[in-house]
């Protein structure tokens, strides 16, 4: 008799593997030979996990095992009550590469975070709060704008303040424009730092000019705008304490609070995992209180708060509102993106983690696969064109900004398949999924070890390492690119009227005209038309100019013309031949 497993509505391959006690390669295989690229980690639904056990011809029931309602309390997302207190503003720093985005970060930390807290700390951190005139402002330390798009989509307004850095020797540049149209969508306050004011070719009026172009408008008597700009300098540190008032300014003025007496609340900044503490995850806390010991959901996962900790390592007995936090003891990475919850027990927990995974897998096809999915890749025409790549990336953050970033140059007939994607550096699994499923290593920020780069070599994978996002992203546009159709591009030549027919067989006719616009030449293509009816379209093979062979005919000219055709046409006095040229031209992106 088969033996009865039972599985829930949406299961991991990993999981699936488990229950079945088979490999879990094994299972991957399965999948694709069915045509789904699966990763251990993706979902597959029921029904694919029915179909696929039997492909298998193993010798069990799968049985539906269901899940439960969410328990969570359902919760005005940005209400706050009367009860509300004042935290501090969350800043984030954004502009043109190279205007010093990151020097002016290092600048604020280094001048304000409490000397050895700080020390020793030379990997990037997601977020840190500097302390300015006895007040706490809290810095998001991003790793682009990418990133930001990403926190965008999970619908969080994460940041209260833009900090736009315009370099004063440069000015507005595109990226520049970018920041702007990003917090003037998220609605945040911006404050315009002009930096590198120590340089000699400085012109901040000119950027002042630049960016009132782009309605940026300085908050300056004689302006009349709304946006204050102060000017710096992040090597010499001038203008910095100036720019940190002016952020304690806006946030007096808009008046950030936010609710304490609530279940702890707050969006997850970075997630790793770090040897020896498993899944280690920064969050910066939304509203109410986080303590050691708390249970929390985020996205799939949750955790009994191990540890909870300053960006900088600090040992945290609570942290409130606007705090950036590190938090241990996730049962698995949670998203980077992904809000996260308090809750009271365990249970709760670890149900709601199994809740949102069903309704992020059959939600998202690109995270988990269904039965439907699995149907229509079986079924897939040769319409679209897929490029698999299997990414790696050094944190969670680059994972899903760079996954993000993907996702848009996705077009109707041409796409990115992320096949797999993992933190670390390249492995040889990478090297065996990427040869099976024809896919391109990706690595973003990290290494690949030399064994590894030989097997890559004797497999013929190609493994391409980046450590800048865009780059990257131009790259995978390229590959996708070379997968588009080239277009097919006609040039009108000329039109001839027909005056006279000389022979019609089934394959050719002679014919003579008036040439009534444009040009014709030989080889050349054509429609033959009775009024708005097509006839035929046809290849000409010959013109003449009298007795003549001609390579061209110009406009109000009398020639004869010959041309093949695959279907007999009679053509009539009155008829039109229209003479174009047909070529393909690469296309981009
Ligand atoms: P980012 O790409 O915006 O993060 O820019 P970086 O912070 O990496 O700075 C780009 C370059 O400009 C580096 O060589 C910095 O040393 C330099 N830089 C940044 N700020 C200043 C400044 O205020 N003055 C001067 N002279 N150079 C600066």
């Amino acid at each position: 008799m088969a033996t009865k497993i039972e599985i829930e509505d949406m299961v991991t391959v990993g999981a699936l593997a488990d229950k079945l006690m088979i490999p879990v390669t094994r299972l991957i295989a399965e999948l694709m030979k069915n045509g789904v690229m699966a990763t251990v980690n993706e979902r597959v639904d029921f029904d694919t996990a029915q179909i696929i056990a039997q492909e298998l011809g193993l010798d069990v029931e799968l049985v539906r095992h269901s899940t439960t309602e969410s328990a969570l309390p359902k919760r005005e997302k940005t209400a706050t009550s009367e009860n509300a207190v004042p935290r501090p503003p969350v800043v984030a720093v954004m502009g043109h590469v190279d205007h010093g985005k990151t020097s002016l970060l290092d600048a604020i930390r280094a001048a304000h975070v409490a000397r050895g807290e700080a020390g020793g700390i030379t990997q990037h951190i997601s977020a840190y709060q500097v302390t300015h005139k006895d007040r706490l402002i809290t810095f998001l330390d991003t790793p682009g704008h990418e990133a930001f798009a990403a926190i965008r989509e999970h619908g969080a307004h994460l940041t209260d303040i833009v900090i736009i850095v315009v370099a004063a020797d440069d000015g507005v540049k595109p990226q520049t424009i970018e920041a702007i149209r990003f917090a003037r969508k998220a609605g945040v306050k911006i404050i315009v730092a002009i930096n590198k004011m120590d340089k000699e070719g400085a012109n901040p009026n000119l950027v002042k000019g630049q960016l009132a172009e782009n309605g940026v408008v300085w908050d300056d008597k004689a302006w009349k705008g709304d946006v204050p700009m102060v000017e710096v300098s992040a090597k010499t540190e001038l203008g910095i304490p100036e720019l940190l008032d002016m952020v304690l300014l806006v946030a007096d003025v808009e008046d950030f609070r936010a609710d304490e007496n609530v279940p702890a609340e707050g969006l997850i900044i970075e997630a790793h995992v770090e040897q020896g503490r498993g899944s280690v995850a920064h969050g910066l806390i939304e509203r109410g209180i986080l303590r050691p010991g708390d249970y929390v959901v985020s996205g799939s996962t949750y955790a009994k708060i191990r540890n909870l900790e300053s960006t900088t390592g600090q040992k945290l007995k609570q942290a409130g509102p606007s705090t950036p936090v590190v938090m241990t003891g996730f049962k698995t990475l949670p998203e980077f993106g992904d809000p996260f919850v308090a809750v009271k027990t365990e249970k709760i927990a670890r149900a709601e983690a199994n809740r949102i995974a069903i309704e992020k897998s059959s939600g998202n096809g690109r995270i988990g696969v269904n039965s439907t999915e699995l149907i229509r890749m079986i079924n897939r025409s040769n319409e679209l064109s897929e490029c698999n790549i299997i990414l790696k990336a050094d944190v969670q953050g680059s994972l899903t900004s760079v996954i993000d970033s993907l996702k848009s140059l996705d077009t109707e007939e041409v796409a990115v398949r992320v096949v797999g994607s993992g933190i670390g550096s390249v492995n040889e699994n990478d090297i065996h999924l990427a040869q099976s499923s024809h896919a391109i290593v990706y690595g973003f920020n990290v290494a690949m070890p030399a064994n590894i780069k030989q097997i890559a070599s004797r497999d013929k994978v190609q493994v391409r390492l980046y450590k800048i996002i865009y780059e990257l992203i131009d790259d995978v546009k390229d590959e996708l690119t070379k997968l588009l159709a080239p277009e097919v591009v006609e040039t009108d030549l000329g039109r001839l009227v027909v005056r006279g027919v000389f022979k019609t067989t089934k394959t050719e006719v002679i014919c003579g005209g008036e040439v009534t616009k444009g040009k014709l030449t030989v080889p050349a293509l054509a429609r033959v038309k009775r009024g708005d009816e097509l006839l035929g379209e046809v290849e000409i093979t010959g013109l003449k100019r009298g007795p003549q062979d001609a390579k061209e005919i110009f406009e109000g000219e009398m020639c004869g013309l010959s041309f093949k055709t695959t279907k007999r046409i009679d053509l009539l006095e009155g008829d039109h031949i229209e003479l174009f040229t047909r070529s393909t031209v690469a296309r981009t992106l």
